[in-house]
């Protein structure tokens, strides 16, 4: 199934459970940044909320306020027994130290899932495993390769993939171009988040029943690219845009409404 339309049919389950909750399920996103990717990111949310009837709170900051200030808020809504999730749009202003931002958030809150400790696994790793759920992947005894080491995406991903039994390697901007492809070669399930636009391509030897999940958004004066040039001959490749980025988003609102369920 293509992501659009799996993620559509979630997003239909979603909201006829939602709609059975007798609450209101708010969540809290604090925007520090007038970034043009933020904001597109920030109405993305707002919009897949509303869509399944979760109410979305924007509260944005001038760049002047201090951490002590952004702190403050964050505890005090740690606090809210109306307030089911907290986001921080990231990039934060440089005085504002954002692993400390991050780290002040409830575990229970933290839907990004961005706290070591917190009780969400990250919506990028969440939504790739749920789509490979989907499409049947049997990641038992596969060889996963993982590039990108990212604490948001490669990391994640490689742990969830390993807990499924899969041989996991990770490579990653010191690893050396001919390892690259021979691991490139031998992989089942190949997951790249680094932003390099098409950084796999035809070059590479590719396993013909291949997974390919594209995780890079690149933007380009023509358009959204992703790490990978298109029609790679695998299996399966997921596109961008319209990949990854959308399963993302799902994520997050099944993780609001795992708050929800976890309770204040
Ligand atoms: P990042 O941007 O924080 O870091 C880049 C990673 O790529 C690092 O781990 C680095 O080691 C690795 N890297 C750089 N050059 C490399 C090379 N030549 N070979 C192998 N590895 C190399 O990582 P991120 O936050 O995971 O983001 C990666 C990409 O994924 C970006 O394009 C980002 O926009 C995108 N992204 C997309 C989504 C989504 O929902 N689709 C979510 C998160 C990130």
């Amino acid at each position: 199934m293509e992501i659009k339309d799996f993620v559509k049919k979630r997003k239909e389950e979603l909201k006829e459970e939602i709609s059975k909750i007798n609450k209101t399920i708010s969540f809290l996103i604090i925007q520090v940044n007038d970034d043009e990717a933020s904001n597109a990111y920030v109405k993305g949310k707002i919009k897949d909320a509303s869509e399944v009837g979760i109410n979305a709170i924007l509260k944005r900051y001038p760049t002047s306020i201090t951490e002590e200030e952004l702190l403050k808020e964050i505890d005090k809504t740690n606090n809210d027994q109306n307030i089911y999730g907290i986001i921080v749009q990231m990039p934060l202003p440089k005085h504002i130290d954002e692993k400390k931002v991050s780290l002040a958030i409830s575990i229970k809150k933290d839907i990004d899932g961005f706290h070591p400790m917190s009780l969400f696994t990250p919506c990028t790793p969440k939504g790739i495993i749920s789509y490979l759920d989907e499409e049947n992947f049997n990641y038992d005894s596969k060889n996963a390769l993982v590039i990108g080491r990212s604490h948001i995406v490669g990391r994640p991903i490689a742990e969830l993939l390993l807990n499924r039994n899969c041989n996991v390697t990770i490579t990653h901007s010191h690893t050396k171009s001919d390892d690259l492809r021979r691991y490139v070669k031998n992989a089942d399930l190949i997951v790249v988040a680094i932003g390099k636009t098409y950084f796999l391509d035809k070059t590479y030897e590719y396993k013909n029943d291949a997974y390919i999940i594209d995780v890079g958004i690149n933007r380009t004066g023509d358009g959204l690219k992703g790490d990978c040039k298109p029609s790679l001959p695998v299996k399966l490749q997921t596109p961008v845009p319209k990949g990854v980025g959308l399963l993302t988003r799902l994520s997050l609102i099944e993780n609001i409404l795992e708050a929800y369920k976890y309770g204040i």
